[in-house]
């Protein structure tokens, strides 16, 4: 196992002219059928406020369409995907903010490094998980990341900043947001950020700017039709 599991460096630009994409529509049908992905599906909804389990379901189906129309032939398995798109922001629950002065994505890829070995997922799967969480706000221009890292940013930044909508069909965005509602995830997502910065001045959230990011994340137009009340 190893492009399976992410283990193939590619550059952490996107460069090539994109594959027009085609529509997709995704429900439950679509998470992968393991006994691993049920349980950390159970996990996640445990842990979870539904805020963040609906952002990262949408995560989950925008990298699969990503996925489908631009890296056809990735050998990346949905269900290290669907883990690691779950469980990308347990970091930032209440419950984890409290539990560490480190890092939100560190700290969430560590914790659910942890349960996957509970499970009995292989170690190399959980550190590629840990990996990609760790590296998941880790935007910039030089050098390598993981398969698994680099398909989790596109569809992070995607859903909280509206970049990358050449990658997906709009269909496939409609459908996305319909089937996993987004409340007022943009504003919830902000201030987590603003969290984040004050809480720990020193979190790697900040090497992207507090009041930069939080002005790109409400800036989202691609998102904005479907934000609603807070649920
Ligand atoms: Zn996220």
């Amino acid at each position: 196992m190893s492009e399976e599991y992410g283990y193939k460096a590619v550059h952490r630009v996107f460069s090539s002219k994109p594959n027009e994409p085609k529509p997709h529509s995704y429900d439950d049908s679509a998470k992968p059928d393991t006994k691993l992905a049920k349980q950390i599906d159970e996990y996640a909804k445990n842990e979870l406020p539904k805020g963040i389990y609906n952002h990262s379901m949408r995560v989950y189906f925008f990298g699969l369409a990503i996925m489908a129309d631009q890296f056809p032939d990735w050998k990346l398995t949905k269900e290290i995907f669907f883990v690691t798109s779950l469980l990308h922001d347990l970091g930032a629950t209440e419950k984890n903010m409290k539990a560490t002065k480190m890092s939100f994505e560190f700290w969430g890829g560590l914790v659910t490094r942890e349960e996957l070995l509970k499970l009995g997922a292989p170690q190399e799967f959980a550190d590629s998980v840990f990996e990609s969480i760790a590296r998941h706000q880790d935007l910039g221009e030089k050098g390598n990341l993981s398969l698994l890292s680099h398909l989790l940013q596109l569809s992070t930044i995607l859903d909280n900043v509206g970049l990358h909508s050449e990658l997906v069909h709009e269909d496939t965005i409609d459908a996305v947001n319909k089937a996993y509602p987004r409340g007022d995830w943009l504003n919830q997502f902000a201030c987590h950020v603003g969290r984040e910065c004050d809480q720990k001045p020193w979190s790697f959230t900040t090497t992207l700017g507090k009041k930069d990011f939080q002005d790109k994340i409400m800036g989202n137009k691609l998102m904005a039709p479907y934000e609603t009340a807070k649920m």
